[in-house]
């Protein structure tokens, strides 16, 4: 099959330490151990609280950030093996768009600049095509073109989201990391961003890795869904199976917090106790034990390993393990 980000093992440290003269006392295991991969033309979501490390594998496969250990292939280049030269041409390929629009917008630069200032770098099309060509781009975004000339600051947040994604898509991309590109924006012109990076995906053929906390609107874009806990993909599966029958404890806890709007459907509300851990100090065996409610005395000790439940399907979890004795 065709996948055009292949991730395997991949693991990101920052080494804390303590007071000016100590050495290192210790790593914060923003990311430990994931692997996943996505098929060219879908959209993986992302999930998990703040601090679970989905924005550190966004940054890191990007290569905004080096790796601790693990493998990033983009479409079969294992991208830490690159030199800066092969990076700089491979980078209008990979885009991000990030949470806050106006915090990434040059303020002092006008619209037409800021789309067209990488097109140029990397001389995308020909000079002689260059100003119809961010016409057509400002158009496919739901931009007015006569809007070219004008600054960030005269726009409305929804609009400057899509002044960021016009700026990524300019670039012909494949793939695009898109950080919780939505969940700054009212909750109307949510529906409008995540319906403009569909339109574009068709249109362009492209690959989303969808970062979001937000499970209703991972819902609308996914194809896939991974679930991440304290730096561990703890579940994966397509969107159909994973809304339907989710496994792990953690996914069901979060899961069961949406809103149904079928009134026959009754899914228990589960609220978990306790807040999450600290990365740097993670609990023993399996990281969520301490707020599991199926914890079992072996889940303090061993950490689970990946059980593949069915095709596509995988779950970290000792409940799903048959050699566990339970
Ligand atoms: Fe809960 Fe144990 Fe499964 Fe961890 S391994 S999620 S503690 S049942």
């Amino acid at each position: 099959e065709d996948y055009i980000l292949v991730v395997k093992n991949l693991k990101k440290y920052y080494p804390i330490k303590k007071g000016l003269f100590s050495r290192t006392s210790g790593y914060v295991k923003a990311i430990d151990g994931v692997s996943f991969k996505i098929k060219r033309g879908t959209t993986m979501g992302l999930v998990g609280e703040s601090g679970c490390g989905k924005t550190t594998v966004g940054k890191t496969i990007l290569r905004l950030t080096d790796k601790t250990d693990g493998e990033v292939y983009f479409d079969g280049i294992p991208i830490f093996e690159l030199d800066r030269k092969q990076l700089r041409k491979l980078r209008p390929r990979i885009q991000l768009i990030f949470q806050d629009p106006y915090s990434s917008l040059s303020p002092r630069l006008p619209v037409g600049e800021i789309i067209g200032e990488a097109v140029k770098d990397n001389n995308i099309v020909p000079k002689e095509e260059y100003e119809d060509y961010i016409t057509k781009i400002m158009l496919d975004c739901g931009l007015q073109p006569y809007h070219k000339d004008r600054y960030p600051h005269e726009f409305s947040g929804g609009q400057r989201q899509r002044i960021c994604i016009a700026r990524a898509i300019a670039l012909k991309p494949e793939f695009i990391v898109c950080d919780e590109p939505v969940s700054a924006l009212d909750v109307s012109i949510q529906a409008q961003i995540i319906n403009l990076l569909k339109d574009l995906q068709e249109k362009y053929k492209l690959t989303y890795l969808f970062i979001s906390h937000d499970l209703s609107v991972v819902e609308h874009i996914s194809d896939t869904v991974g679930v991440m806990y304290l730096g561990n993909l703890v579940e994966f599966a397509d969107k159909e199976t994973i809304f339907k029958n989710p496994l792990h404890p953690y996914t069901r806890a979060l899961f069961s917090a949406i809103p149904i709007p079928d009134p026959d459907v009754k899914m228990k509300r589960i609220i978990l106790e306790g807040s999450l851990p600290s990365p740097a100090n993670p609990p023993s065996g399996c990281k969520f034990h301490t707020r599991c409610y199926e914890c079992m005395e072996i889940c303090k000790k061993v950490p689970p390993r990946e059980i593949e439940v069915e095709k596509g399907h995988t779950v970290v979890c000792h409940l799903y393990d048959k050699e566990v004795v339970k």
